[in-house]
């Protein structure tokens, strides 16, 4: 099968313009039929990391085969930036990367698009929606190192770096709680967004990782002067968006052995819980590629 992209106009050449694309791409994966950068946009945590061990396993060298081929790999998760950091040095993965649900489409050297509101004010946003709701929510923010270790199972030095936010709060409801739409609507009428992940409640901006998806598109689009073939995977819920975007989305299976609950079209359930899904699917993106 052949693919068709649509074209776009030639390459940005302003001055400063961020490269994206890994620099190996040389439009031809395998030497076979396509001929559109391909760029993977991947989940981090229950995706390409095991949900609780935090480890890519398996997945970390099928993710080398995807970059040796020239396939750029863009980390898209509810992670900050001082926490995919580590994961990109430790995997070694060089393309850009997308923090907190779609805040921030960041390069090694910097944010290159910022969609999220600030750390600050989505904290102070957030305290007015639990004083209208006569509710405890409790972020981050509020939390010592050792809650966040308790509830996620992280290291305390990965906690300390999921603390370090720029622009998302995850937040638990102590006591009875509140339901899903009245907490939606009371985020919503103070101009904040939630996010479902696997663990927690995000409070930020109006953002999702779809957004992010465009972006990339976009900045790909310019840098290669055509549409970019763009290959999704994730686990849970705050990944819709992200799959509805891309054009070939993958969903690997959670720790139960089933897939989240997705509308999304077209969506490839891979048989294998997290990175053994995240193999899986990449041996789909290599076989797509070289018999295309
Ligand atoms: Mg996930």
């Amino acid at each position: 099968m052949r693919r068709h992209v649509a074209q776009a106009s030639p390459g940005s050449t302003e001055p400063g313009a961020v490269r994206l694309l890994t620099p190996t791409v040389a439009g031809n994966i395998h030497g076979m039929g396509i001929t559109a950068p391909i760029v993977v946009v991947t989940d981090l945590d229950g995706t390409l990391l095991d949900h609780n061990t935090y480890e890519a396993g398996p997945a970390a060298a099928a993710l080398q085969t995807l970059q040796d081929a020239g396939v750029t790999i863009v980390c898209c998760s509810a992670k900050t930036r001082a926490e995919q950091q580590v994961h990109r040095r430790d995997l070694a993965i060089a393309g850009p990367f997308v923090v907190e649900n779609g805040a921030a489409v960041h390069a090694d050297h910097g944010p290159v698009r910022v969609l999220g509101l600030d750390y600050g004010e989505v904290r102070d946003r957030l305290a007015g929606v639990a004083a209208s709701l006569d509710v405890s929510l409790r972020g981050f923010g509020d939390m010592e190192i050792v809650e966040v270790v308790e509830r996620t199972g992280l290291s305390a030095g990965a906690a300390a770096r999921a603390q370090e936010r720029d622009h998302t709060e995850p937040f638990v409801v102590d006591g009875d709680g509140v339901n899903e739409p009245t907490l939606r609507g009371a985020l919503h009428d103070r101009g904040l967004g939630l996010q479902r992940g696997a663990r927690f409640w995000t409070a930020g901006g109006f953002h999702d990782k779809g957004d992010a998806v465009a972006v990339l598109r976009e900045l790909y689009t310019v840098e290669r002067g055509e549409r970019p073939l763009m290959y999704g995977l994730g686990d849970t819920y705050n990944d819709a968006a992200m799959l509805a975007a891309v054009d070939v989305p993958m969903l690997v299976q959670r720790p139960d052995g089933g897939w989240a609950d997705l509308a999304v079209d077209n969506l490839t359930r891979l048989d294998g819980i997290g990175p053994v899904g995240w193999c899986l699917g990449a041996e789909a993106i290599l076989a797509t590629a070289s018999t295309a």
